[in-house]
């Protein structure tokens, strides 16, 4: 079985669901996992701000500016006028109910139902698509079957039960289509596994089912090795761990949701990232498989905060990290990068909402600076952190004002945190030394 993802633009308009056909309709049986739309997700997040912000007629106009968008895919996806009105009329269902929601009191729980339509829009209309090709499609709700625990962790056991179940139930389909992203929780309440998190549930399927294969399909031909949007002559990168894989997907390359590779990984179960609009390209394959040596790839994140913790008593003492790292996890925030020294200790977060709460704890027992607006940059490949070519980074950022440096803390990735300003000249930098000139 292989389980096939494909993103919003995939799915985005009728040439590119029709690619989509054509690459689903290969093979052998497969569970087919698809995002809204693209531009869906986003414009229901705006209509639940907007009910949040209690304008309700600005609401209802957004819900009918999308119900218009929807009303046109319709017509244009399909040529039997059947197939038509049954996408109308589930179209209608779903628009009514967002129409509802516009004057409802806002809560998380209305958040999560707006947003979960993207996806039940998209899968509905492409599973009739497939349909009136004749196709064995089947569309299955991943309502019954994806669910999170009180961890907010995807429940295995459960998704493993009661999919396998579903899919068992009828042997005839070949594509099963289902929704990424949404989920129920713990209490059977519709939610989702986060933005981008399709990705995520892709994998979690690929487990449940063992998949031979989990892919990734989307709009551009895999990981670069370096970020397109500020480089020039980026390449494809062909193979990656899943540990390489894991801190790209982290640390900016926004390519990949960074949890997918957790659910496989110890299934052994590879995940290719592959281009729907150049379905031949290569892509990226990830698997257990650490190959080649060297520096492979860059990859930047921004919105970084670093925080300065600095105590005289931290000399010698023994329990202070301690003491630091209970007040982040009091706080649910998580620690990206650290460094230390005798009488400091540096980190950086990525979520600064309880950031006031953090600092005004940390002071009880020690000064802090708080800067804001850095990125890491992050710099992945195979045993890199023992690579002779790797000191030479330091000799190429020799004018770029580094605040922090990781290095060692896994032997795939050196991190280091600069000032948002420098990120464009320094992600070029690096380029033309490490891939375009060779080290030397
Ligand atoms: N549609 C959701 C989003 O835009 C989930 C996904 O596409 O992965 O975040
Ligand atoms: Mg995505």
């Amino acid at each position: 079985m292989l389980v096939l993802k494909f993103g919003g633009t995939s799915v985005g308009s009728v040439k590119n669901m029709t690619n989509v056909k054509t690459i689903v309709s290969e093979g052998g049986r497969k569970v087919v996992v698809l995002s809204a739309m693209s531009g869906t997700t986003n414009a229901l997040v705006e209509i639940s701000n907007t009910i949040k912000d209690g304008k309700t007629e600005a609401a209802l106009q957004l819900v009918e500016q999308l119900h218009q968008k929807y009303i046109e895919v319709a017509n244009d996806l399909f040529s039997n006028q059947e197939y038509v009105n049954a996408s109308l009329s589930y179209i209608e269902e779903v628009f009514a109910e967002l129409k509802a929601c516009a004057s409802k009191p806002h809560s998380q729980l209305l958040y999560n139902i707006i947003v979960s339509k993207g996806e039940l829009l998209s899968t509905f209309m492409f599973s009739r698509f497939l349909q009136q090709d004749g196709k064995k499609a089947r569309l299955i709700s991943a309502l019954d079957f994806m669910r999170t625990d009180r961890n907010n962790e995807p429940d295995a056991f459960y998704i493993k039960q009661n999919l396998n179940r579903i899919l068992a139930e009828d042997k005839d389909a070949e594509i099963f289509i289902t929704q990424g992203f949404i989920c129920l929780d713990a209490d059977g309440n519709t939610s989702n596994l986060e933005r981008g998190g399709s990705d995520y549930t892709a994998s979690i399927i690929g487990a449940a089912v063992k998949a031979e294969e989990v892919q990734i399909w989307t709009d551009i031909d895999g990981f670069h090795n370096n970020d397109p949007r500020f480089v020039h002559n980026t390449d494809a990168i062909s193979h990656l761990s899943f540990d390489e894989a894991a801190e790209l997907a982290y640390f900016g390359a926004k390519i990949l949701h960074p949890q997918t590779v957790m659910p496989v990984r110890d299934l052994e179960i590879p995940v290719r990232i592959k281009n729907t609009m150049e379905p031949k390209a290569f892509g990226t394959l990830i698997d257990d498989k650490a190959e080649g040596e060297g520096i492979k790839a860059i990859a930047a994140i921004d919105g970084i905060t670093a925080i300065k913790i600095k105590s005289a008593r931290m000399l010698q003492a023994h329990g202070f990290l301690k003491k630091v790292f209970e007040i982040f996890e009091k706080y649910h925030t998580s620690i990206d990068m650290i460094t230390t020294s005798e009488i400091a200790v540096s980190l950086t977060i990525d979520d600064d909402t309880y950031l006031k709460d953090i600092v005004m704890e940390l002071e009880e027992f020690s000064t802090v600076e708080v800067d804001t607006h850095r990125t890491i940059v992050c710099v992945v490949g195979n045993n890199i952190a023992n690579h002779p070519d790797t000191h030479k980074l330091f000799q190429i950022l020799q004018d770029v004002n580094i605040r922090m440096i990781s290095y060692g803390g896994s032997n795939n990735n050196i991190s280091l945190l600069i000032n948002t300003s420098d990120k464009v000249e320094t992600l070029q930098k690096l380029h033309r030394y490490i891939f375009e000139m060779s080290l030397a």
